[in-house]
């Protein structure tokens, strides 16, 4: 009886590690959520559906891990929608010889999909629980190069800088000058930039290799704000 019951448990995590269904809708979403609007990227399509997104979102909303939206992730935070996953990394141009600093860690799937692309990412989160978590996550997973931290952001990560990319995923109402200076010259960073509740634009910020930072707005979003320590 008893190994009946661990047998049926075994495959039960088994089938949600694994379920085939999870690559086919991952393979829906490439093609009707990230192909359509316009992402064009194979290296960024690849990764996106390599990585597994549902094991990074609650054990109750993994059937919807592949839907066409942000989903929460507790304590007042959210995974970001896959399509804007997919457009800030594509717009980040991320190669395997570029150190990456992302700001807000949250899940872990966004430094995830990065660690797929970079030579090695820091990323930093302000709640402790979810810099834990996120750090489980990438460990169980085998990732070596990416380095989670619990801490804030507005800080950067000074000893570990400079960085050729930087993304933030929270938006903070100006772009953060520390943040800038981490960013190496011939760096690009990319964030979200306003207030709560109102319009908030993606920014790009690039710093050329004499030091001249310019600033684009790109596209509208909303993210949860980056919050002051
Ligand atoms: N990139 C995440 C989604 C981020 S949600 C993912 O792939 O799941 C934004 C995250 O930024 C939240 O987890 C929030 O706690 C964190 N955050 C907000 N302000 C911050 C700050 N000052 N420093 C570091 N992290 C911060």
């Amino acid at each position: 009886m008893k190994r009946t019951i661990i047998f049926f448990l075994l495959f039960t995590i088994s089938c949600t590690q694994n379920d085939p269904k999870f690559g086919d809708l991952r393979k829906l979403m490439i093609k009707n959520q990230l192909r359509s609007r316009g992402i064009s990227n194979e290296g960024v399509l690849k990764v996106m559906h390599s990585v597994e997104r549902h094991k990074f979102v609650p054990e109750n909303y993994q059937d919807r891990a592949y839907s066409d939206g942000p989903l929460p992730i507790g304590y007042g935070q959210t995974i970001s929608q896959p399509y804007i996953v997919a457009y800030m990394t594509e717009q980040l141009q991320v190669s395997s010889q570029h150190k990456v600093l992302e700001i807000g860690t949250g899940s872990g799937y966004q430094a995830a999909i990065l660690g797929e692309l970079a030579k090695h990412v820091f990323t930093i989160e302000i709640i402790p629980e979810l810099a834990e978590r996120a750090k489980n996550i990438i460990n169980h997973l085998g990732y070596n190069n990416i380095t989670v931290r619990e801490g804030d952001g507005y800080k950067g990560w000074p000893e570990e800088g400079p960085f050729e990319r930087i993304i933030v995923t929270a938006a903070p109402t100006d772009v953060p000058q520390t943040l800038v200076d981490q960013l190496a010259p011939g760096g690009r960073m990319i964030l979200p930039v306003g207030e709560q509740f109102f319009v908030q634009y993606l920014w790009v910020i690039e710093k050329d290799n004499q030091e001249v930072v310019t600033k684009e707005k790109i596209l509208p979003v909303r993210f949860v704000p980056m919050v002051k320590e």
